[in-house]
């Protein structure tokens, strides 16, 4: 039994089978076998062998029908590698004399010779090192079995064990085969860690070596309430950990109980709950937890599942489907917010510092047909029910300037084509930009509600990177700098009259809903499985408590007191079971 310590980043609990999702970054633990399990070890190899030499001419045949003998020739490289009887025998040799398991010797010998003739001052052969690397990955894929082939095709439950997901492997994952994941890097607010709670799948990041300390197929316990995954699990801790997965369904049921009951302070002050959606399906589960609404639908993520750019009729259909669901309650539509963040890095795509680079509004100012498809969309869309356009990243004010200008352009067009729309579609901005909020005040002067990102506003603010596990200790929302610029701008809506929103993360966290009431906040936005626990823990408060336990938090000049302080005010004011149901 072995206990990994990462960062808990979508509660629950699971226990099965680890599937690893094995991609050029992992390494193969050295692992070695028993003497009397070498033969079977070696018999592992020469079969993994013989599949691949198959797998290989099938693809060259098919190469050769499609593209011609030139191109399959290249793929003979790898055959004849494979076939290469001194090659084979240092492998055998790794298992039979050195005791090393078929996978290890296998990375072993190949990843040694891809260095060398990596090394190589002939460019022609130095490129033959990825024909080495492709050979390894094509047995590793088969010694560790099915367990890591497929994504999209598998059998049954499992743990997925990777070094990375990015946020489009997420949004593809079969959430009825995917039942919890951990990963070697991330952190609390990664796009994957969102989309794990946004599917209540439970998840831990940030574990550095798990995809070198665990092997395909073996059983694991995902805590994502704690932050451990336990390796081979003895019959003891797994039966402690049957009960306090027991526990934790039970107590998830009683929030669910009271999730239509308004979220009413004590002393009568209203506070929207909604819930944040990345597709259409997901409004069912949002209005399942008791949300008033969507206060966030990440619409990149219709891009990021196909791979393919949505067209004016993909972003309506999802918008139609989505307000239709909704009964009159608000659908708020963020437009697209993408960059090399969220695309994957090994597509042709990339920055050298995506989060800092051509992302979200940017890029639709770069873009404009796209930008305009949307919003045609969104307005089309606008009849339908309660629809809120949302502008990601604004910066400066011109940007927001540039849309609300594209809006009327678009709201122009529609009525000369007689399209029907809301004249007064209410069109807002995100605060996730330390520049927008201390510019809150020009821009509540020139916009209809805001709404603040914690998620991007913290990693700007603190310049920690939001899915760097190195640095996940200092990305916190306790900084004073973080909640100075939230009050900044929740003043600066109530002057002008604009609501002030938040649909980051730390809406969500139940240790701070008692400051973020405080601070004047009138709506939350929530990844839906948190709708009832802060339900309930805004019908346990007093605002007026709030308020004054937000007064000292302003006094305050360091994270780490200001998180004692909110604990223990949590402690005071609210039931016991609720301070630790979502944290
Ligand atoms: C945020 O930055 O807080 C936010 C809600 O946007 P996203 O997490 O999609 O970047
Ligand atoms: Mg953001």
């Amino acid at each position: 039994m072995e206990i990994l310590k990462g960062i808990p980043v979508s509660p629950g609990v699971y226990i099965g089978e680890a599937f690893l999702l094995v991609g050029e970054e992992v390494r193969i633990p050295e692992r070695f076998v028993p003497a009397e399990k070498m033969d079977s070890e070696a018999k592992r190899f020469d079969d993994a062998c013989a599949k691949v030499g198959t797998q290989l001419d099938a693809i060259r045949g098919d190469t050769e029908s499609q593209l011609g003998p030139n191109f399959a020739a290249i793929l003979s490289v790898q055959t004849q590698l494979l076939r290469d009887p001194s090659l084979r025998q240092r492998i055998l040799d790794k298992i039979r004399k050195d005791h090393y398991s078929a996978e290890y010797a296998v990375a072993k010998t190949l990843r040694d010779l891809a260095k060398v003739i990596a090394a190589s001052d002939s460019p022609v052969i130095a490129q033959r090192a990825s024909d080495i690397f492709d050979l390894e990955k094509r047995l590793l894929n088969d010694l560790l079995g099915e367990q890591r082939e497929d994504l999209g095709h598998l059998q049954r439950p499992v743990a997925l064990i990777a070094h990375d997901l990015g946020p489009s492997q997420t949004a593809a994952l079969d959430r009825t085969k995917v039942r919890a994941f951990a990963t070697d890097v991330g952190g609390r607010t990664s796009h994957t860690a969102i989309l794990a709670r946004a599917h209540e799948i439970p998840a831990v990041v940030g574990l550095e070596t798990i995809t070198t300390d665990v092997a395909g197929g073996e059983t694991v316990i995902i805590d994502g309430n704690r932050g451990i995954v336990i390796l081979r699990p003895d019959e003891r801790t797994l039966a402690r950990y049957r009960k306090i997965q027991q526990e934790f369904e039970a107590f998830e049921a009683t929030l669910i109980k009271d999730k239509d009951l308004p979220s009413v302070t004590q002393d009568g002050r209203e506070i929207h709950v909604l819930g944040n959606i990345e597709f259409p399906e997901e409004v069912r589960g949002v209005l399942q937890h008791g949300a008033q609404g969507v206060g966030l639908f990440r619409t990149e993520f219709l891009y990021l599942k196909s791979g393919v750019m949505p067209d004016e009729n993909d972003h309506f259909e999802a918008y139609r489907k989505s307000v239709s669901k909704l009964n009159g309650r608000p659908l708020t539509v963020r437009t697209l917010d993408l960059g090399a963040d969220k695309i994957d890095r090994n597509q042709a795509y990339s920055e050298p510092n995506p989060f800092l680079g051509l992302r979200s509004i940017r890029l639709s100012m770069k873009r404009p047909e796209n930008f305009r498809t949307q919003v045609r969309a969104i307005l089309r869309s606008s009849t339908l029910g309660k629809v809120r356009l949302l502008l990601p990243m604004i910066t400066a004010i011109d940007e927001l300037r540039w849309a609300k200008g594209v809006v009327e352009e678009v709201k122009a067009e529609l009525a000369g084509k007689k399209v029907p729309f809301d004249e007064k579609i209410p069109v807002g901005i995100m605060v996730e930009v330390p520049s927008a909020a201390l510019q809150a005040q020009a821009m509540a002067r020139e916009c209809d509600f805001l709404s603040i990102g914690t998620n991007d506003l913290v990693q700007y603010t603190l310049a920690v990177d939001r899915g760097n596990e190195h640095v996940a200790h200092l990305y916190t929302p306790a900084h004073p700098a973080v909640i100075q610029l939230i009050k900044r701008v929740v003043d600066a809506g109530l002057e002008f009259d604009k609501p002030v929103g938040m649909c980051g993360e730390m809406a969500g966290e139940p240790v701070y809903t008692i400051l973020l009431l405080g601070l004047g906040l009138s709506e939350l936005s929530v990844a839906p499985p948190s709708i009832p626990s802060i339900k309930r823990i805004i019908r346990t408060l007093k605002y007026s408590d709030c308020q004054s336990g937000a007064q000292e938090v302003l006094k305050m000049d360091d994270a780490n007191q200001v998180l004692d302080y909110l604990k223990e005010l949590a402690r005071k004011l609210l039931p016991s079971d609720i301070r630790f149901g979502g944290i």
